[in-house]
């Protein structure tokens, strides 16, 4: 047995979450939520990527919004994170599955230093570590790094987001030539930073990459109309 899945099974033991995180309901719990919170999650069903990405597909399992707001933010709390973590990283694990992408290794979006060392973990490395452990593939945790002092990305445009981001990720420590990567965020706006990630990937000689994001934010007003096509 997997060393993770022993672990998750010895803490829902000992520790078992008896109530929802989200809204405290005792109904039906399983895995930190309860089944009429996770009903209110809604898929993200759009599978398009831009004609230049210089990513081969991208799937984000949930539209960022309300509960699933709420448990991505989770993420960011030590103490917090681990049902969420396991929760996401069940779905997406799940989602490259049913896509039959044939990954070799698993690559976390960097954080910025500064900020990893405030809250002690990076929560996209948390969530790559377990979607590598579900997929039974390696973890590539140094592939990449972002460079200090980049600016945030919260209120530009996505001019200004793809401007912000090139040349903040820089190369890691380890090699991925020749190999195909899953690129693992928690979370996809624009698609500024996966982009800016995938190039580097790309040009450190992976063969291709593939994208997964627990959530995507919705910034286009049909997107509603434009998933019926
Ligand atoms: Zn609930």
């Amino acid at each position: 047995m997997n060393k993770l899945v022993l672990r998750d099974r010895l803490l829902d033991f000992f520790f078992p979450q008896v109530t929802c995180m989200l809204c405290g309901s005792a109904e039906q719990v399983q895995g930190g939520f309860c089944a009429e919170c996770i009903g209110k999650m809604e898929p993200y069903r759009s599978r398009r990527i831009p004609k230049d990405a210089p990513y081969t597909g991208a799937i984000s399992c949930f539209v960022y919004e309300d509960k699933v707001r709420e448990a991505l933010r989770m993420m960011k709390f030590r103490g917090q994170f681990d049902l969420p973590v396991r929760f996401f990283a069940g779905k997406m694990a799940e989602e490259v599955r049913k896509a039959h992408w044939k990954c070799d290794c698993v690559v976390p979006v960097p954080a910025e230093p500064r900020y990893e060392r405030k809250r002690g973990y990076n929560q996209s490395e948390k969530l790559a570590s377990r979607v590598a452990a579900l997929l039974d593939l390696p973890m590539e945790k140094k592939a990449l790094r972002k460079k200090r002092g980049t600016r945030s990305q919260v209120g530009l445009s996505m001019k200004q987001r793809m401007e912000n981001m090139e040349g903040a990720i820089l190369p890691g420590k380890s090699d991925v030539s020749g190999k195909t990567v899953l690129l693992v965020d928690d979370l996809m706006t624009t698609g500024a930073t996966v982009h800016a990630c995938a190039q580097a990937l790309m040009k450190m000689g992976a063969k291709a990459v593939y994208v997964v994001t627990a959530a995507h934010a919705i910034l286009e007003p049909d997107y509603k109309e434009k998933i019926k096509d």
